[in-house]
């Protein structure tokens, strides 16, 4: 495998195609075409067949990057979610002074904040030139399912109104949802682990 810069002001329409796929993010998301697209030599990233391993060199950065923008959406949720618990009385007093509404959202806070650990764990590794693999997949494992469940914590705390456009709760709820799916699924990071951390048979 190479890997090519492609000018797409020529690319579009002489051998590629670019169709948009509307989404449930705030993302822009194309699905590309190529057909007979050609290009000119010096387009060449680096050595001819080692694109793989540039990709993969990339993609430990690309997932510790996606790990902070999670653990940065975790403490979104958290601080929104405290917010409206310590102001919102019901009963005669905040929501937040029950435990029912208090512990899913210090159960997120922990999370997050042990997310992050890992995730500059990964930036260590990668800045001082280790394999940042394994640490780079775990941040992203964590903080991923961390900012999920203070997302939950947060919509829930919110109440009716956390399905109101106004408090932006649903809208980072829909967009912190992809962290499962992109730019690698959960179960494809345990995988990894299970196999390249634990020696257990590859599953696929
Ligand atoms: C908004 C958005 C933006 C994106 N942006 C980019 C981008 O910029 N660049 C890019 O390259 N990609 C991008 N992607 C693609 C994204 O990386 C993939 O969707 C993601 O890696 C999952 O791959 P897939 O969709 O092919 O799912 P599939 O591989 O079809 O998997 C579907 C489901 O099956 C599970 N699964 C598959 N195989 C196994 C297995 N062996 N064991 C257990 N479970 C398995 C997966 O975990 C997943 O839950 C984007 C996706 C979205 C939604």
């Amino acid at each position: 495998m190479s890997i090519f810069l492609v000018d797409l002001r020529e690319a579009i329409g002489n051998g590629l195609t670019v169709q948009p796929i509307a989404n449930m993010v705030n993302h822009e998301t194309n699905e590309l075409f190529f057909d007979n697209l050609e290009l000119p030599l010096d387009s060449l990233i680096g050595e001819e067949g080692k694109g793989f391993r540039y990709i993969l060199d990339g993609l430990n950065a690309e997932r510790t990057l996606i790990a902070a923008e999670c653990i940065g959406d975790g403490r979104w949720f958290i601080e929104k979610a405290s917010a409206y618990a310590r102001d919102r009385v019901v009963f005669g007093r905040p929501i937040g002074q029950n435990q029912g509404v208090q512990f899913p959202i210090a159960e997120a806070h922990v999370e997050v904040e042990a997310a992050d650990l890992m995730r500059w764990r990964a930036c260590d590794e990668y800045d001082s030139g280790e394999n940042a693999g394994a640490s780079a997949n775990m941040a992203k494992y964590l903080a991923a399912k961390a900012s999920w469940e203070a997302a939950n914590a947060c919509l829930q705390t919110h109440g009716g109104f956390g399905f109101a456009c106004e408090y932006d709760v649903e809208r980072k709820f829909r967009e912190t949802r992809l962290y499962q799916v992109a730019p690698i699924s959960t179960n494809l990071i345990l995988s990894y682990v299970a196999e390249h951390l634990l020696e257990l048979p590859r599953s696929f």
